[in-house]
């Protein structure tokens, strides 16, 4: 079963369209790949999905309700459920905050941990899940490297206990080798946990890798949708 259908969504900036009429669905334990050029509309796709940008046409939808128009009771439960990993963990950490207590705070934000305790202990069990050292918990995030602070930013989004996770050029800013492990550990983690993931990247290289499908965006319109080995066949 898809776990989020997009249904020729529409998305604009002012007067400019950055997405039309993008139809697309992502089922459980699948990784739906969004490539194309810079400026095609991936990022504007993957932010509205996350609840942070209004379609202003076609519907969205989670297997447990409407995204575009939640109502107030259901939003925040509906949200949590679709989780956003950016490109630089980095600039969303606090620098002055261990990166522990990055990961308890959206466990106490959407009350998927009772009390602080809990959420302290649930916190180091998610900087295992993504294969860190509990212990770096209290670090700050500048003492970590830039492939740990990207698995914190994936423990974080866990923490809202996701059936959908949107990885936006997460491994980008990488070294290769790094960029590996991460993609190892998206594998493992959709696998697990049955997450139903939409893999933003420019780098067809690691798409070929990793994804089962793929969809080509050019100027905010699907032009190529299809399993990862018929859209690279050479045609
Ligand atoms: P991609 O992620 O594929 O590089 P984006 O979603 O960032 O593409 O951009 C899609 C289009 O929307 C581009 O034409 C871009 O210039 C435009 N755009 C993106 N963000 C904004 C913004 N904040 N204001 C106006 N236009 C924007
Ligand atoms: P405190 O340590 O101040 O008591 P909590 O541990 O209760 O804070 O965490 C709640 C915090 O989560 C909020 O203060 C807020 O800053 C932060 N937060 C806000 N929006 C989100 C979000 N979308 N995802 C995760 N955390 C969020």
């Amino acid at each position: 079963p898809e776990a989020v259908a997009v249904r020729d969504v529409t998305i604009d900036y002012g007067s400019t369209r950055a997405v039309h009429g993008v139809s697309f669905q992502v089922r459980r334990g699948e990784i739906l790949a969004l490539v194309g050029e810079s400026g095609s509309g991936k990022s504007t796709l993957a932010w509205s999905l996350a609840g942070l940008r209004a379609p202003s046409g076609g519907t969205m939808t989670h297997e447990a309700g409407d995204l575009t128009r939640p109502s107030r009771r259901r939003a925040p439960s509906l949200r949590r459920k679709i989780q956003l990993v950016f490109q630089n963990a980095d600039t969303s950490l606090n620098p002055r905050r261990s990166v522990g207590d990055a990961v308890r705070r959206p466990l106490r934000f959407f009350g998927t941990a009772a009390t602080r305790p809990e959420a302290a202990a649930r916190a180091r069990q998610l900087i295992a899940d993504v294969r860190l050292d509990p212990d770096l918990a209290d670090r700050l995030p500048a003492q970590l490297s830039g492939g740990q602070r990207q698995r914190i930013g994936i423990a974080r989004a866990l923490a809202g206990e996701p059936d959908v996770l949107i990885a936006d050029e997460i491994t980008t800013a990488l070294d290769v080798s790094v960029q590996a492990e991460v993609l190892r550990l998206l594998d493992d983690l959709r696998r697990e946990r049955r997450l139903a993931c939409l893999f933003i990247s420019h780098d067809l290289a690691v798409v070929r890798g990793i994804a089962d499908r793929v969809i080509v965006l050019r100027d905010g319109v699907v032009v190529e949708e299809g399993p990862t080995e018929e859209v690279f066949a050479a045609p």
